[in-house]
């Protein structure tokens, strides 16, 4: 069994849905789990719609761009005519009358009732596309499987339940009708019943749990990159793929700001030793990247995260006393309370330091927070630059031409905090 995830951009139109079907077809597995997530861009959409609905501007108009994007690809798709027993239309009901009423006070809870529709309407749409190519395919309600506490739109799996709809899900495809499961991914059933969500781009999640609770041999990832680079295209030209990582690696690069995959994707499938492949959809028969247990492979191709528009914080006391263990406690305390997320720090004799994403508001609380016993200064158009398993060559040239305000070294990672060197310092 296997399990196969494909994101927006895979499904993004008429054209795409079709590829899936090539892409099954072109790798026969005898029972899959297809997650999918919402087409192209309809997770955005949905958020206008609730948005609209919730500050009671009218929400119509919103709603028929996310009406008409689907439709046109549901004409696209089904040259001649929906199939019997086609799920989109009573969603779209649904929807809409959900709509209909006015928004209750808690606008988490709503925007998971509400966002949630766009991976119902996609895999509605790919289920019968599969369906009428010929795969003995099933659509099956992810929220029965996957359960979840009441957190809205940052939902925590309920790992005992879960795991026992594994067997839910594998007694479908044990049935002889059925080859392919097709399910939704970023959604899934609270504690209370109602719909949760597991956090923006959470589909790649949904497939590593499913995969998870149903020992399956391997996750196929689906995207519109040829697996991991080395580093973004958009700052480095010559980007190199990574043909195999470790877990440990994967988790590392994604938490200092790789985003090829959700960085909560890799723990259920290391539990288990299930291997994680990320290949293109384009080019469905070149390799791509294999993430396994095995790390032998890590140390061989460098890899650079730029993390642009970061501040450089800096707080001291207001009495040049030390910053020591009572006020770090207290300063940390004070950033959780604002949800402030620091990507790196340091700690001097004089000086806390650390670097947060662009975001002033937060900021400007921190200081407002702190202003009776510390001065806090910054910086911003800082960039953030890790580097894994690096040589000094190549680090010398990204450097170059650049002040480097903050280092921070180990054995298999440097990082540096730098901006643009400014006329001739
Ligand atoms: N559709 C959701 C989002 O756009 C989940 C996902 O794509 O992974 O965030
Ligand atoms: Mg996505």
């Amino acid at each position: 069994m296997e399990v196969f995830k494909f994101g927006g951009a895979s499904v993004k139109d008429a054209e795409a849905v079709k590829n899936v079907a090539h892409i099954l077809h072109a790798a026969p597995a005898a029972d899959r789990v297809v997650v999918i997530s919402a087409m192209g861009k309809t997770t955005n959409m949905l958020e206008e719609v609730l948005r609209d609905w919730f500050d009671g501007r009218g929400h119509a108009a919103a709603l028929q761009r996310v009406g008409t994007y689907h439709r046109n690809i549901i004409d696209e798709v089904f040259t001649s005519g929906t199939p019997q027993g086609f799920a989109f239309d009573n969603l779209w009901s649904e929807l809409a009358s959900r709509l209909d009423r006015a928004p209750g006070e808690d606008f988490d809870f709503e925007y998971d009732q509400v966002v949630s529709y766009g991976e119902l309407f996609s895999t509605a749409i790919v289920a019968a596309y599969l369906e009428s190519e010929g795969f003995k395919s099933e659509w099956v309600d992810v929220r029965n499987i996957i359960r979840t506490d009441s957190a809205y739109r940052k939902a925590r799996v309920d790992w005992a339940r879960t795991r026992k709809n594994g067997e839910v899900l594998k007694g479908y495809l044990a049935d002889e009708d059925c080859e392919v499961v097709v399910t939704q991914g970023f959604i899934a059933k609270g504690n209370l019943g109602n719909t949760t969500t597991l956090g923006r781009e959470g589909s790649d999640f949904s497939a590593s749990i499913l995969a998870h609770i149903t020992d399956a041999q391997t996750v196929t990832i689906w995207k519109d990159v040829r697996g991991m680079q080395n580093a973004d295209p958009s700052w480095f030209n010559n980007t190199v793929r990574l043909p195999q990582i470790s877990y440990r690696e994967a988790i590392e690069l994604s938490y200092y700001g790789a985003s090829v995959i959700h960085p909560k994707t890799i723990q259920p499938l290391q539990d288990k030793g299930i291997d994680l492949h990320v290949k293109s959809f384009l080019e469905p028969e070149e390799a791509g990247t294999i993430i396994q247990a095995n790390a032998e492979r890590d140390h061989l191709i460098p890899s650079y995260i730029f993390k642009p528009e970061q501040i450089l914080v800096s707080v001291s006391r207001r009495d040049l006393a030390f910053v020591g263990e009572q006020q770090l406690s207290g300063i940390f305390a004070t950033l959780d309370t604002i949800g402030l997320n620091i990507n790196m720090m340091q700690l001097s004799a004089l000086n806390f330091s650390f670097v947060m994403d662009n975001d002033t508001r937060r900021l400007e609380r921190l200081r407002s927070m702190l202003s009776e016993h510390y001065q806090v200064r910054y910086n911003e158009g800082m960039t953030l630059l890790t580097v894994r398993h690096y040589d000094q060559p190549t680090l010398a040239g990204l450097v170059a031409g650049n002040e480097v305000l903050l280092e921070q070294k180990t054995r298999s990672t440097i990082r540096l905090v730098m901006r643009p060197k400014t006329g001739d310092a």
